[in-house]
């Protein structure tokens, strides 16, 4: 019998939309590091400890560029 695959959540950026203004980072510092130039490098797959700080980052995303994603195991891009 086959187990059903796991379903994590990530964050994703939409680097065309990103102006790079680093707002997400310091809402989820401990999920978001900023490039040097601005630009945020995402954790990769959340535990659910970490999802309520990922909203706070998307919902304070005034480009609308980071998003939450669902992934499951296997589908890791
Ligand atoms: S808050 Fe939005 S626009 Fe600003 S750096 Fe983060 S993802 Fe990019």
């Amino acid at each position: 019998m086959s187990r059903a695959p796991e379903v994590t959540q990530r964050l994703r950026v939409d680097p065309v939309a990103c102006e790079g203004i680093g707002l997400c980072a310091q809402v989820a510092d401990r999920l978001i590091e900023l490039d040097r130039w601005g630009y945020p490098i995402v954790a990769g797959d959340l535990d659910r400890s970490q999802v309520k700080e990922a909203r706070r980052a998307v919902r304070a995303c005034p480009r609308r560029a980071l998003w939450l994603e669902e992934t499951a195991e296997g589908d890791r891009r």
